[in-house]
């Protein structure tokens, strides 16, 4: 045993566990409640060296398991008006916390000047479940209504990012300017329906695209400029309907023609027109579908598995990754290191079991919603934070538990107790229950990456919230045939109007800003809810979901975003490489 240890009774205990640990196959505990269950996973011998490295037991669910809990806590897209809960407030306040959730919500002033977590400090108790406890407890302490950071400017309804002038429904919008309905934008200018783009300019639904200017339509292509509808194509300028291109112009669904053919087609389709658009976008996702597409998407890779990984090596099981070393079972990480279990992070190391943690955390356990964050466990929306333990709200402080400071040696006495005591009790080693989410599955990310009906999701005991219907009062509505066919035809009236989405029913506004982006790019009015166009481009990214499937060409077996079932014609990376790279 460590003569270190500042926390020698958790420790021996978990030495003894973990001594006698071999790779075995274990039942999930979920089996018979989650309908996206592995039932049955491997304790891996990577496994084993991460939980001796993270100084942890082994879980109790399977990966797809953990992976479902920890979506179900964080809410990227969804706000709602809602009550003050700050003292002294009347007004409705926009929030990520929906109606339906139990927690005290202030808004972000009144969080930030009359909140004082310190007041909220409470003692363990080891006669109750701890997770009990916890929720108690957090059900006491106001969360902020929103996650913003203060560098955001004229940004009210966007959640999470930094640096963000004028967004508009934008979630994580880093130094970026100008971003309407979008999650993911990096660097950005002007541009409207994107997820996942960096250094990109004056464009309208891009997905997973980086370093492009004056573009629509485009989805997992780089380096392009004047281009419109084009899928895994790089460096490609005016180019039109265009799949595995590199290097082209004047490319129409990948027959190269001479400027002028080129220009006399662009003026045919009357892209101005919904009608036609719609019609294109049939004949280009049909035209995708024929040709093979990149099943996993590893660039400068070595030695990973999964998906959508780039810079990175010694990863496994990995959905969405950059510049990573050495994790496992984690997604949407950018600059991590040694983690397993992590998911949406940047710049961090040792993590385990964690969401939303980020900005050079380290060694962060069980904690979601966090910055800065080291040697801690079960954290929420805390910020600046070390050797804590269960706290909520926490800014700038070390040595609490349940918001309650300690002198450095009680810490570690009292923490060595309650770790010993939860690790006895089988209580160690879990990412909290549903219920401390801030958000119903329905609304969370949750919603898109596993979704359930309401049943469904009550019999996981998480909590579901009814429709999310905006509520128009006495506004007056039109119907997505009402809307004229070209941008042209509308005049500013369509603001003061409730759209009612042609697929989902619900009701939407445009608002001013967004209509001068549709006006100077001559782009038709959308008759899709913002809420349903996000949907379906996390659809075009697997909605962060990892399949099995096997490359058309060499049969070996891969790790692919492509369902099987919408018969895709899969090539792993290095047939893929071989023809088109
Ligand atoms: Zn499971
Ligand atoms: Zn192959």
């Amino acid at each position: 045993m460590n003569k270190e240890s500042k926390t020698p009774k958790f420790d021996a205990l978990l030495n003894e566990i973990l001594e006698n640990l071999a790779p075995h196959e274990r039942e999930c505990e979920w089996k018979d409640i989650s309908k996206y269950c592995e039932k049955k996973f491997e304790i891996t011998a990577e496994d084993i060296n991460f939980y001796k490295l993270l100084r942890v037991p082994p879980p109790k669910l399977c990966p797809t398991c953990r992976r479902q809990k920890r979506f179900s806590f964080v809410n990227q897209i969804n706000l709602y008006k809602r009550p003050n809960n700050a003292p002294g407030s009347k007004d409705k306040i926009i929030s990520y916390v929906p109606l339906v959730s139990s927690l005290i919500v202030y808004d972000i002033k009144s969080y930030q000047d009359n909140f004082d977590p310190y007041t909220y400090g409470t003692f363990y108790d080891a006669k109750r479940p701890f997770f009990e406890q916890f929720l108690d407890f957090r059900l006491k302490v106001p969360q902020p209504s929103i996650i913003r950071d203060p560098s955001n400017i004229n940004s009210e309804y966007s959640i999470n990012g930094r640096n963000l002038k004028n967004g508009y429904y934008v979630s994580g919008g880093w130094m970026s300017e100008d971003v309407w309905y979008s999650v993911n934008v990096f660097s950005s200018r002007s541009v409207m329906d994107c997820l996942i783009v960096r250094n990109v300019e004056n464009s309208y639904e891009l997905v997973s695209s980086d370093k492009c200017y004056n573009c629509r339509y485009l989805y997992f292509s780089d380096n392009c400029i004047d281009s419109q509808f084009l899928y895994d194509c790089n460096n490609c300028i005016k180019c039109f309907g265009c799949v595995n291109l590199r290097n082209k112009s004047y490319c129409f669904f990948n027959e190269q023609l001479t400027k002028e053919n080129y220009e006399e087609k662009i003026q045919e389709l009357n892209l101005p027109s919904r009608d036609l658009l719609s019609k294109i976008k049939e004949r280009f996702w049909e035209f995708v579908k024929i040709h093979p597409v990149r099943a996993s998407r590893h660039e400068r890779t070595e030695n990973v598995s999964g998906v959508n990984i780039f810079n990175s090596r010694n990863c496994y099981d990995i959905i969405y990754a950059r510049r990573t070393e050495h994790s496992l079972h984690c997604d949407q990480l950018l600059g991590n290191r040694d983690s397993m279990d992590a998911s949406i992070s940047g710049g961090s190391e040792k993590l385990y079991q964690t969401i939303g943690i980020g900005s050079d955390s380290s060694n962060v356990k069980f904690s979601f919603l966090s910055k800065f964050i080291l040697d801690s466990e079960f954290l929420i929306n805390c910020r600046n934070v070390q050797n804590c333990f269960a706290c909520v709200g926490l800014e700038n402080k070390n040595y609490c538990i349940f918001n309650y400071q300690y002198e450095p040696k009680k810490y570690f006495k009292e923490l060595d107790k309650i770790k010993f005591v939860l690790l006895g009790k089988g209580e160690y080693g879990e990412f909290p229950p549903f219920t401390m989410s801030s958000f119903a599955y329905n609304g969370s990310q949750a919603d898109f990456v596993f979704p359930l009906n309401k049943a469904e999701v009550q019999k996981m005991g998480a909590l579901w919230q009814p429709d999310m219907e905006i509520d128009v009062g006495d506004m007056a509505t039109l119907s997505a045939q009402e809307i004229p066919d070209t941008i042209t035809e509308v005049d500013d009236e369509i603001m003061n109007k409730a759209i009612i989405c042609e697929e989902t029913g619900r009701p939407f506004r445009i608002v001013k800003s967004e209509l001068k982006f549709y006006r100077d790019n001559n782009i038709p009015i959308p008759t899709i809810h913002p809420h349903q166009r996000m949907r379906t481009r996390f659809s075009h990214i697997g909605n962060y979901r990892m399949h099995d499937g096997v490359c058309e060409l060499c049969n070996i077996k891969i790790k692919t975003f492509y369902n099987s079932k919408e018969n895709w014609h899969l090539y792993c990376d290095q047939c893929y490489k071989d023809n088109y790279l």
